[in-house]
């Protein structure tokens, strides 16, 4: 079985009925790791539905999490902000309403596309809604019951008037520089290291905010969740996970969610993703480079205990390829190969939406990164496969959707993450290059071919192959000759499918220019 219908099942063995949460601290450019839990999250809430439950899928921002320090991605000036909840910091472009919208906003948007769409929470409108009155105030009460669970379990010492709520200070509007000192229903005493001092009356909402091992809990209960994962880092003994089980139960008397602990993902050749360092590669950018149901396809496919490897290099593109191999045996084109488990539920969770009655068209994904250099918009690289007969006359809209999807992603990777190696520009005039002797000869003879040859992979390769071998010029060099006037450069995708893309016409003028 699919891990996430055995999750699904035990779920439903103790209730139909179920919260599965997930959420982000958008202090920063959402991390990988993120995804993972996304979508770890999403297959569980398919399964559950599938088999009847009735459940529902939230994402929490937490958004009143005040702003730790200024991380590298920031300017010098927001030093001044540190300590003030990320809702109430301006955006560090300008163009939105808060800090935290600034990195929350466009990722909430990328995950439509990859089929996930919870319902959304900011912590900062439950705070300032009164949702946790009732929360801060059980906490409050409880604060010797809390201090002991801390202390026994993560083994750390609370000071000794120390108070599970972070009054956000009424003159600086810091969380952080904060020191309550007292409660006395409904009032909390407290200092702040700007120099005011005050009290707050906890009835009224917004005025500070429980500290995150406290709070975590305080939310299973007010939003009723049964099932929620946690990175690793969070899982550890003594860690956020154990003391957020035991608060739950011993505090707000709530029996804490179902526990998953999922591994990181590590970005290849740089170790593991954490979720409080800078990443190397954003989930948005990871969004954007791979094609929704490939990057479900990875997340799907791994056990959440297995770590996985993610190379935004030219292993993406092995990537898409075994998602298009996986789609080809889901549909009996292709034989299962060994160690190919649970391909079915794999293929059908991989599906950001319906999941296809027949399959898809298929182009291989790397003749998408060829043609994104050699055209610059979807409708030029269209005309080229229909052209070329790589693209029925009667197109799907299915199908060309899927592929100009696919296109954007190739480009926004080339754009970004792909190796030089892949990387070339189709010159516009002939570039500035000096042919040897072996060369000139070459393209002379390719001159003089070009008109009568079958316009097709195959075809042109095997005319240059010819060419080489018939001079005994070293295939190396006949190849170069070829990149050289297009590219400007010795090396290039492979020549015939290159050269088949490219208009005859264009390809003998430039050829002719050259030995001219
Ligand atoms: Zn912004
Ligand atoms: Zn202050």
């Amino acid at each position: 079985m699919h891990w996430a219908d055995v999750l699904a099942e035990e779920l439903l063995k103790k209730q139909t009925k179920h919260v599965l949460a997930t959420g982000i601290t958008p202090s920063g450019p959402i991390h990988i790791g993120n995804m993972r839990e996304i979508l770890t999250t999403d297959a569980v809430y398919r399964c559950l539905v599938e088999k009847g439950g009735d459940a529902e899928f939230i994402y929490i921002c937490d958004d009143y999490d005040p702003l730790r320090k200024v991380y590298p991605h920031l300017p010098s000036s927001y030093e001044q902000f540190v300590g003030k909840p990320l809702s109430e910091i301006p955006c560090p472009c300008g163009k939105h309403t808060s800090y935290a919208d600034h990195y929350l906003v466009s990722f909430l948007g990328s995950l439509h596309e990859i089929g996930v769409n919870p319902q959304v929470y900011r912590a900062s409108e439950m705070y300032k809604k009164g949702e946790y009155n009732e929360s801060i105030q059980i906490a409050l009460e409880n604060t010797d019951k809390i201090r002991t669970i801390l202390e026994t379990l993560s083994g750390r010492q609370m000071p000794k008037d120390w108070l599970p709520y972070n009054v956000k200070c009424e003159t600086c509007g810091r969380l952080s520089t904060t020191h309550p000192s007292l409660y006395e229903y409904p009032m909390v005493e407290y200092s702040c290291d700007c120099g005011h001092t005050g009290e707050v009356d906890i009835r009224k909402s917004g005025q500070g905010k429980l500290p995150w091992r406290v709070d975590w809990p305080a939310r299973w209960r007010m939003l009723g969740v049964t099932f929620e994962p946690c990175g690793k880092d969070h899982a550890t003994v003594g860690g956020t996970r154990e003391t957020g089980a035991k608060i739950s139960e011993e505090v707000y008397r709530y029996p804490h969610p179902g526990l998953l602990v999922y591994e990181f993902i590590m970005l290849k050749g740089q170790g593991a993703m954490h979720s409080s360092k800078g990443t190397a590669v954003s989930g948005e950018e990871m969004l954007k480079m791979t094609p929704p149901e490939v990057l479900r396809f990875l997340i799907m496919r791994n056990q959440p205990n297995r770590h996985i490897v993610f190379d935004s290099g030219l292993g993406l593109l092995t990537l898409v390829d075994e998602y298009d191999k996986e789609e080809e045996v889901y549909f009996g084109k292709e034989a299962e190969t060994k160690g190919m488990k649970e391909f079915k539920k794999i293929y059908e969770l991989s599906q950001p939406y319906h999941i296809p009655k027949t399959m898809p068209l298929h182009l291989p994904y790397r003749h998408l990164v060829t043609l994104d250099q050699i055209a610059k918009t979807w409708p030029e690289v269209k005309e080229i496969l229909l052209r070329t007969g790589q693209l029925p006359k009667k197109l799907k809209k299915d199908d060309e959707e899927h592929l100009m999807q696919r296109a954007e992603h190739v480009r926004f990777w080339l754009a970004t993450f792909a190796p030089d190696d892949v990387k070339f520009e189709v010159k516009i005039a002939l570039p500035k290059i000096i042919l040897t002797p072996e060369q000139e000869t070459v393209l002379y003879i390719l001159k003089e071919k070009i008109p009568d040859l079958t316009w097709e992979p195959e075809a042109i390769h095997n005319a240059i192959y010819e060419i080489a071998e018939e001079k005994k010029i070293p295939i190396k060099i006949a190849f170069t000759a070829v990149y050289q006037v297009l590219l400007g450069q010795e090396k290039g995708p492979r020549a015939g499918f290159f050269l088949s893309n490219l208009e005859k016409k264009f390809v003998l003028r430039r050829v002719t220019e050259a030995v001219k």
